[in-house]
């Protein structure tokens, strides 16, 4: 008999899932909270999906090679719905810089570098209908899950026989899995039942503000400027996320300790007046060429998590496995959450089908989730952190960086910057890690990386003028002063908040 599969949650983790198993020919039913879309396409979801469980499912999202080529891959039917839906895959080509687009020769495996652009709702309707054609999978919505059935597992752990369900009787199944998101109950449920899962959690101290927008008929897309339309100027980060069915949206991302620019971002007149301020993202906002078509939705609480089922090879839990934000969370600013979750089921599909002792398939499926994912989820660590510092450092104009700093930050801007704005085989190499293609560092730390950058270095800022951008937006006294916020801060207390 075909093994039972019960997931918590059908958001895009219990989807990936859906995607993952159903070719094995398990019977696999997803319990949703939330309610259907409703009837419509892509643009009754994006207006009336009323995602309780999903507060980020109104904020940009762009979907990675890592996912795309998954998709192609192993769906390619999913791929061509997505496309009828309207959505996009953005190619290498596309978002080469300014100087490189005129020499551009594509190469083998350019085509591997294409991220699916499209709004979170269009994606998710798309999915959920693909997964719904499946004569194995069930979805069903408006479904609470309250609790976990368990027992003692054999030797030691604790055994997952079903979910408990509001108001019906429990779904019994051999496989139970948490797709329950960045705020699944579950673990809860496990701890009181006996089980503590080890886990590291950490602030990525930044806050999210997006909204969204139309091209008026016939204008569409701006010319891209040279060097793109994202942007770090410190006290915010800025990108526009081209969208399905010529929508797009800007996401305005403000460091914590930048507290009156939170404040204030949140109001529609001060976002338009930041994106108005911004020279790669003003064209795209321009009232003569784009409507909004939302509110400015503000996220914050964004942290990264990382669980871990089997420390040390032990597994905490039998028949119970974590997908998506509910085993590792990362910052929204990667864009790689999707990605996990459809690298994480994936992996649990092969972890499946390889044996079917309950303790082994918890090991494998940890070990492989760490193998893979840990170095992308330790690298943007490592960033957010910096960033974080680099925030802070920025609120105290007396501050001067440390000569080891300074040095670190001239290899960053004039070497490592400027050399993969020179050279598509840098450039090739940096994406392939960027879209979890290849391990995030190993590009970097390849001798005949180092030998561009320091060549490029020695070129001096004269002679690599072409490959330097236009400035992509005023200082922070400059902004503040224009939006009329208060430019001071609180550094002790802020520093002593770490
Ligand atoms: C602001 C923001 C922007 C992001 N941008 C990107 C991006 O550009 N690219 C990218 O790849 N990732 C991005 N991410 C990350 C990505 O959205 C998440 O990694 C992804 O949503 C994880 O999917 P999930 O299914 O684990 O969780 P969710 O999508 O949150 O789904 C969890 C589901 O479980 C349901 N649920 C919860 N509890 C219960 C219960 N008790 N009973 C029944 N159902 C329940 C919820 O209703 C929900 O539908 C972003 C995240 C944020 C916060």
């Amino acid at each position: 008999m075909a093994e039972r599969v019960a997931v918590l949650g059908a958001g895009m983790a219990g989807l990936c899932v859906a995607l993952a198993l159903a070719p094995t020919g398990r019977e696999i039913t997803l319990y949703e909270r939330d309610p259907p879309p409703p009837e419509g396409g892509a643009e009754a979801a994006f207006e009336g999906w009323a995602r309780r469980g999903v507060g980020h499912l109104r904020h940009s999202h762009a979907f990675l090679a890592r996912l795309r080529n998954l998709i192609r891959a192993e769906h390619p039917g999913l791929l061509e719905d997505l496309r009828a839906a309207g959505a996009r895959e953005l190619t290498f080509a596309e978002g080469l810089p300014g100087p490189l687009r005129d020499r551009y020769v594509a190469e083998p495996g350019d085509e591997e570098l294409a991220v699916i652009v499209s709004r979170r709702t269009t994606m998710e309707l798309v999915i959920r209908r693909y997964v719904e054609r499946r004569n194995n999978v069930t979805l069903r919505s408006g479904m609470f899950v309250q609790g976990l059935v368990t027992e003692p597992g054999a030797g030691g752990g604790v055994a997952v026989r079903g979910l408990n369900l509001a108001g019906e009787s429990d779904a019994l199944a051999e496989i139970v899995i948490d797709a329950g998101g960045r705020a699944s109950p579950a673990v809860e449920w496990l701890r009181d039942a006996g089980a503590t899962i080890p886990e590291e959690e950490e602030d990525c101290a930044i806050l999210y503000y997006t909204r969204f927008y139309r091209h008026e008929p016939g204008a569409g897309e701006p010319p891209r400027g040279r060097f793109g339309v994202t942007g770090d100027l410190g006290y915010l980060k800025f990108a526009v996320f081209p969208a399905d069915n010529a929508t797009f949206s800007i996401t305005v991302a403000v460091p914590q300790v930048e507290e009156a620019l939170r404040a204030a971002v949140v109001r529609p007149e001060v976002f338009d007046r930041i994106c108005a301020r911004l020279p790669g993202i003003a064209p795209w906002t321009d009232p003569a060429r784009a409507s909004p078509i939302s509110r400015v939705h503000g996220m914050g609480d964004l942290k990264s998590r990382w669980r871990e089922m089997a420390p040390e090879g032990t597994p905490v839990t039998l028949n119970w496995f974590a997908v998506g934000d509910s085993l590792a969370r990362t910052n929204p600013l990667f864009g790689r959450g999707c990605s996990f979750a459809a690298a994480e089921a994936h992996l649990l599909r092969d972890a499946l089908s390889q044996t079917t002792d309950p303790a082994e398939r918890a090991r494998l499926y940890s070990h492989r989730v760490r193998a893979a994912l840990r170095p992308y989820y330790d690298d943007m660590r490592a960033q957010d952190r910096s960033a974080a510092r680099r925030a802070l450092h920025g609120l105290d104009p007396g501050y001067r960086r440390p000569w080891r700093a300074r040095l670190k930050r001239r290899l960053l801007e004039d070497g490592i910057t400027i050399a993969l704005r020179r050279d598509p085989v840098l450039l090739r190499a940096a994406m392939r890690a960027f879209h979890m293609l290849e391990p995030p560092q190993a590009w970097l730390t390849r001798p005949a990386t180092l030998a561009k950058v320091l060549a490029t270095w020695a070129r001096g800022r004269r002679a690599n003028a072409p490959y330097y951008a236009e400035k992509s937006g005023p200082g922070r006294t400059e902004m503040f002063a224009d939006l009329g916020l208060p430019a001071g801060a609180d550094l002790a207390r802020l520093r002593a908040a770490g």
